[in-house]
């Protein structure tokens, strides 16, 4: 199943190139009390609501998905968790490159040994949001990723039973302006987090350590890989976030990124492409 978030907070089904209307769903959701939980309200009920979601979109009159705007998935992740430098290629590039690598003085670590850091959940915008250039006079890049969606609520976890607490995955673009601040602060502006252009269920995507995916800027390539070059898989990922942080249902982890990073500024148009997931087009302002 393929779930989305579009327009003014409508939920839909994507079904071939046709987004079906399921908004009505939000009505079955149970009523939220104060203090609200942690976590995603709909990721967290999801598994339940199938059926139902299903029956939904079978009643729906098809829209066609390219005159959509996309949202994120996930409306409310209680954080998101980056993976730093997972991809040997972007470690080397990294190394290479004065502007990456002042923040790289524990390069020779493992991942590991340097941990995980976190995103701003403010900072989360769907594709159609696009990216708005915060520092324009430093360098912004971009860094594609798999985003990774828990789906229910986990403390320690092993490494072994770590995919099955996943409700799906996503494209995901990790933004950061290079400097010398904190990852956490110069990866959390409004809008360098995007995640979209929906959420594929994990039983619909299968293996989520083999897809191949670009990023373009202005039509040119960028960035390629497959999540098969991954230096710790995602399985490790979760299991090592879970050993730090209770994990909640639309928790999104970016699972690093691959060689090919480089600067956007505004009038710049990214575009997105994971196998099995599907393509999202990012513009920069
Ligand atoms: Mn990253």
């Amino acid at each position: 199943m393929k779930l989305c978030r579009f327009d003014h907070n409508r939920i839909g089904l994507v079904r071939g190139s046709n987004v079906h209307d399921v908004s009505a769903i939000l009505d079955a959701l149970p009523p939220l009390r104060y203090p609200a939980p942690f976590g995603d309200h709909l990721i967290a009920h999801l598994d339940d609501l199938r059926p139902q979601l299903e029956r939904l979109a079978d009643e729906a009159v098809p829209k066609r998905a390219d005159g959509i705007r996309f949202l994120s998935p996930v409306a409310n992740p209680s954080k998101i968790i980056g993976t730093p430098v997972n991809y040997r290629a972007h470690a080397e590039e990294a190394e290479n490159d004065r502007q990456i690598a002042v923040y790289l003085e524990n390069r020779s670590l493992s991942i590991e040994e340097q941990g995980l850091f976190l995103k701003a959940s403010s900072s989360l915008v769907g594709p159609s949001e696009g990216v708005a250039v915060r520092f324009p006079d430093r360098r912004t890049d971009h860094e594609a990723e798999l985003g990774v969606v828990i789906g229910r609520k986990t403390g320690p976890i092993a490494e072994a039973d770590a995919l099955g607490v996943v409700a799906g995955y996503a494209i995901a673009l990790d933004m950061v302006v290079r400097g010398k601040e904190d990852r956490s602060f110069r990866k959390s502006p409004d809008s360098y987090a995007v995640l979209g252009p929906w959420l594929v269920t994990a039983d619909e995507l299968g293996d989520p350590g083999a897809l191949d995916f670009t990023l373009h800027v202005n039509g040119e390539r960028r960035q390629a890989a497959n999540t098969r070059d991954m230096i710790i898989g995602i399985a490790r990922q979760i299991a090592l976030a879970s050993s730090v942080y209770t994990l909640y249902p639309g928790d999104i982890m970016m699972t690093g990124t691959c060689q090919g990073v480089g600067p956007v500024k505004p009038g710049d148009v990214m575009t997105l492409a994971f196998e099995r997931i599907g393509e999202m087009t990012v513009a920069v302002r």
